[in-house]
């Protein structure tokens, strides 16, 4: 066995890497004897083992032969990892990586110490045969993508991700010891693969794509109606042609296919309970996308964890959104959170809350003047946010609503040109909470991508000319996306609420013709879609229309960057499956047998198969 230790040093790194050439027979797991049961089946020729102390790995095993190996260290020594990963090319068959020692805590000059930046390791391995990787870190990151073989992947206080190639046996050991075990259920799907999963505090993410499908028999909605069709879905993939491995045969049996829908205005998704509570109506409806239109930044590293997830529905978050002091939604906010009795009206609890910024920084930011924008700014960006939300509420009447009725004003127009340049210049999308007309073209002329809601949602008194749209006022909306959130109608208006749906239809009907894109929100805490589609139905949306913003304009506005929404090659198979045609029989629409992401089924319905 040959040992060939190449050592360098780099200012704080330390680079240790030996290459052993192991017997053609198999490999050996020196440090790590569990692992050679867990591998001990179809071992190939190339063996990976990789072990870091400090340090995030990311290994992604290309198809092509060649080997091809990119490294990215982010400390002094880029050049020389790069001649030391040409020794693993030039020795070939077995590979044995150890990162060590990367914070020697006498050798780190006291200056820049703060900006040390864990090496990372990006290789790109291609791999003829299968392989067997093994990875055994400290305080590392593990991520994995697209190995065929098996896997040992060992971290102490990291987290793991792994994705599977398709349709290849998986055989993976994983172990860590801080953070949560996040995910198996997919890995069910190829049942011959020995899987170990083992965690004492850690964190192990577990993503096996679909092996590749050949789905049959399927009418798809192609975007005006439900069409014969035959599918590849490849990698997650849709695809017109087959793969030039096995794939599997679904047969759909005459069942109606359409994309995953989606609930682009909720305010779910915050924290672990509530976002499984949510994950758990939304599924058997169909509802595979959401987007908060603000949530508990607080909130969001715990719902993520139950969100965003390979077997789980993915959400966009708006996180805390841009008003001023008092002003919407400071008081919804700040009623939530305060123990007020029950029995107070809403003046009384107004008057108790008025000055109370508790959650400022949390579930909204308070930026009254450019200089208090400037300086939220960046800790809102830290939060890595999806979109941005701003609060525009009666803005003709501001002055007057100021003194008023906490959370009856909105953001300074001063302020919102502001925020809407700033949010441009950080590539993120503006959605304006809008209550009038006049907040309205506000709104939009000053640059904001989406409306949070039509003038009109809520209508209930005063003069409706304040939420009627002329052919005008529908115009400035061309192109834009709008969340109707013509469902709230039904909690504010009670009494008027023909009165209310008959001007909501009239709206519609003018930002339709504009060349507006209606799309689906909710808004309703706790709810699913359920009440915003019977909603549409009754203002005389057509089926078509209904089923179009759900399963296509909807999942795009919240993921503009994903190519989503559409049953078209290279896109996300993400989709419902339903039983009847839910154009002729809208009683179906909500009413999937199964959903799949990427392919995956990730809710089948009870007694549902098709
Ligand atoms: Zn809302």
């Amino acid at each position: 066995m040959a040992d060939i230790p190449c050592a360098f040093r780099g200012g704080k790194l330390i680079l240790a890497l030996w290459m052993f050439t192991l017997p053609a027979k198999g490999p050996s797991f020196a440090y790590a004897a569990r692992s050679e049961q867990a591998l001990s089946v179809d071992q190939g020729p190339i063996k990976v083992k990789i072990k870091a102390t400090n340090g995030r790995i990311v290994i992604r095993y290309g198809k092509e032969r060649q080997v091809d190996v990119k490294t990215l260290i982010r400390a002094d020594s880029p050049s020389k990892l790069t001649e030391t990963v040409e020794k693993i090319e030039r020795v070939g068959k077995d590979l044995y990586f150890r990162q060590m020692d990367a914070f020697k805590e006498s050798e780190t000059p006291k200056t820049g110490y703060e900006n040390y930046s864990p090496p990372v390791v990006d290789l790109t391995l291609s791999v003829p045969h299968e392989a067997v990787l093994s990875i055994d870190t400290y305080n590392s990151d593990i991520k994995v993508e697209g190995v065929s073989g098996a896997a040992f992947l060992k971290t102490y206080n990291g987290r793991i991700a792994y994705q599977a190639q398709s349709g290849k046996p998986l055989k993976l050991f994983a172990s860590t010891r801080n953070g949560k075990l996040q995910s198996d259920v997919l890995l069910s799907t190829e049942p011959t693969s020995p899987v170990h999963l083992e965690t004492y505090n850690g964190d192990i993410s577990i993503t096996a794509t679909a092996p590749p499908k050949h789905f049959t028999n399927g009418k798809f909605f192609n975007g005006h109606r439900f069409v014969s069709q035959d599918w590849y879905v490849v990698d997650g993939l849709i695809a017109h042609h087959a793969p030039p491995v096995a794939v599997q045969v679904e047969d759909l049996k005459g069942a109606f296919v359409a994309p995953a829908y989606g609930d682009a205005h909720t305010h779910h998704f915050e924290g672990d309970y509530f976002s499984k509570l949510m994950v758990g109506k939304y599924l058997p409806e169909g509802t595979l996308f959401a987007q908060t239109m603000t949530e508990h930044l607080s909130m969001k590293a715990a719902a993520n964890k139950v969100v965003n997830q390979a077997d789980s529905m993915d959400v966009a978050f708006a996180d805390a959104g841009f008003t001023a002091t008092n002003a919407h939604p400071t008081f919804t906010y700040e009623s939530l959170a305060s123990n007020l009795p029950k029995d107070l009206t809403p003046q009384q609890r107004s008057d108790r809350l008025k000055g109370r910024r508790t959650q400022d920084g949390d579930a909204y930011w308070i930026v009254d003047t450019a200089r208090e924008l400037e300086k939220a700014w960046p800790k809102f960006l830290a939060g890595d946010p999806d979109l941005v939300k701003v609060f525009l509420v009666d803005t003709a009447n501001r002055d007057k609503n100021k003194d008023g009725f906490m959370g009856s004003f909105g953001l300074d127009p001063v302020i919102l040109p502001l925020v809407v340049g700033r949010a441009h210049k950080a590539g993120l999308r503006v959605y304006a909470h809008v209550d009038t007309a006049v907040d309205y073209k506000l709104a939009l002329e000053s640059g904001v991508d989406g409306l949070a809601h039509m003038p009109g949602y809520g209508f209930n008194e005063g003069s409706e000319d304040t939420v009627k749209l002329t052919p005008e006022l529908a115009k400035l909306a061309s192109g834009h996306y709008v969340q109707l959130t013509a469902g709230l109608a039904a909690g504010y208006a009670e009494k008027n609420l023909k009165h209310t749906q008959t001007l909501q239809a009239e709206n519609i009907r003018e930002m339709r013709r504009a060349g507006a894109v209606p799309i689906v929100g909710s808004d309703s805490y706790g709810s699913t879609t359920a009440g915003e589609v019977q909603a549409w139905f009754q203002l005389g949306q057509t089926p078509l229309q209904v089923l179009t913003s759900l399963s296509k304009d909807t999942p795009q506005s919240i993921f503009p960057w994903r190519s989503v929404g559409e049953i078209r090659e290279g896109y996300e198979a993400d989709w419902v499956i339903l039983p009847e045609d839910p154009l002729r029989n809208r009683a179906v629409l909500l009413r999937p047998t199964r959903v799949l992401k990427r392919g995956m089924p990730i809710y089948v319905s009870k007694g549902g198969s098709k």
